[in-house]
């Protein structure tokens, strides 16, 4: 391969940057160009992009966000705009392509390299939830910002003696409200992998005050229900008063933590890798601390959950 090509898909992350930049370097280091597309699928589709050399991915390491933008593109499921994409690439001697994104981003790349397209996803998300990954670029910022967060409203709680339902980020998973939850010392965390049980957390808030403390935090996922729902289901049961903090996208800002920066750094090096060696269709992923490949098939077929051990830990460290 001489040319090859790097696009963000889906919701953005904190460390895509961090990502294209490995990407590019790594492939001049093997003496191959890399073009950036734009607006994810929505430029693929359209040819829209341009050569990322060495310098344009100067600076950025530290940057959130991602510098080729990201976007949501329905069309894209349909082949001929598929088609036409990978028309383009020829046009411009694109030769493979590397996707920095969630598992929608990745079924479009499983689907251009259906066409005989090669593609290589790099997981960037900071919900965490793509099967065969223990970590996507992205979940480390966010769940450092969501603890900073929670720990000031703490603050407030204590000051005001309040009771505070915090809502995170993180779509179907958990991951982000469970790590966030136990980081931050929550007295109750409700994540989609696991039921709730509303009993537990009122005589959780209730034993709490009987011991004298002012004051609970209870996380909950976006993927169980509201803030808003959850402070209803209270007040209708037990009559507790719940204040409600939604982040929002927040979570999805901010410059990249080291640990995103040295992830998306060994990701992205492996992703031009695989894609110079031959390989297609595959993802790139972190266990057990070493860098790995696998098929795509494999993260489709697999269905990501939190780590049911951490929730364990959660209830027994907040009796
Ligand atoms: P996040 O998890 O952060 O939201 P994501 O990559 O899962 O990221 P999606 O919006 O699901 O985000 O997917 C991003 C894009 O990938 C879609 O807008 C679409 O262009 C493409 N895509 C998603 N699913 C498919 C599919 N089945 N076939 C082809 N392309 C798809």
């Amino acid at each position: 391969m001489k040319k090859i090509a790097v696009l963000t898909s889906g919701g953005d992350a904190p460390g895509m940057n961090a990502a294209i930049r490995a990407v590019v370097r790594k492939a001049n280091y093997h003496g191959v160009e890399v073009m950036g597309i734009y607006r994810g699928y929505e430029g693929f589709i359209e040819g829209n992009m341009e050569l990322l050399d060495l310098g344009s991915v100067g600076g950025i390491i530290q940057r959130g966000g991602t510098k080729l933008f990201s976007s949501r593109c329905p069309e894209f499921k349909e082949k001929k705009y598929q088609l036409q994409g990978i028309e383009k690439m020829k046009q411009a001697g694109v030769e493979g392509l590397v996707v920095i994104g969630g598992d929608g981003s990745y079924r479009g790349a499983h689907a251009l390299t259906t066409l005989g397209f090669p593609c290589v996803g790099i997981p960037g998300t900071i919900d965490n939830d793509i099967p065969g990954t223990e970590y996507t670029i992205g979940f480390d910022t966010a769940l450092n910002t969501v603890v900073e967060s929670i720990d000031k409203i703490r603050d407030t709680a204590t000051s005001h003696e309040n009771s505070f339902i915090v809502e995170v980020m993180g779509r179907d998973a958990g991951d982000l409200a469970l790590w966030a939850g136990l980081a931050a010392g929550a007295e109750s965390i409700l994540i989609p992998e696991e039921a709730y049980d509303i009993d537990d957390i009122i005589e959780r808030i209730q034993r709490g005050e009987a011991r004298g403390k002012k004051h609970s935090i209870i996380i909950v996922a976006e993927g169980v229900m509201s803030g808003s729902e959850l402070a209803k289901l209270l007040k209708e049961k037990a009559g507790i008063h719940t204040r409600v903090s939604v982040l929002g996208h927040i979570q999805r800002g901010g410059s990249p933590s080291a640990r995103d920066r040295v992830l998306a750094g060994r990701l992205g090096a492996r992703a031009v890798e695989v894609l110079l060696q031959g390989g297609s269709g595959r993802a790139v992923g972190i266990k057990n601390h070493q860098v790995i490949d696998y098929d795509f098939g494999e993260a489709f077929n697999l269905k990501h959950k939190a780590e049911v051990s951490l929730y364990t830990l959660s209830k027994e460290l907040s009796i």
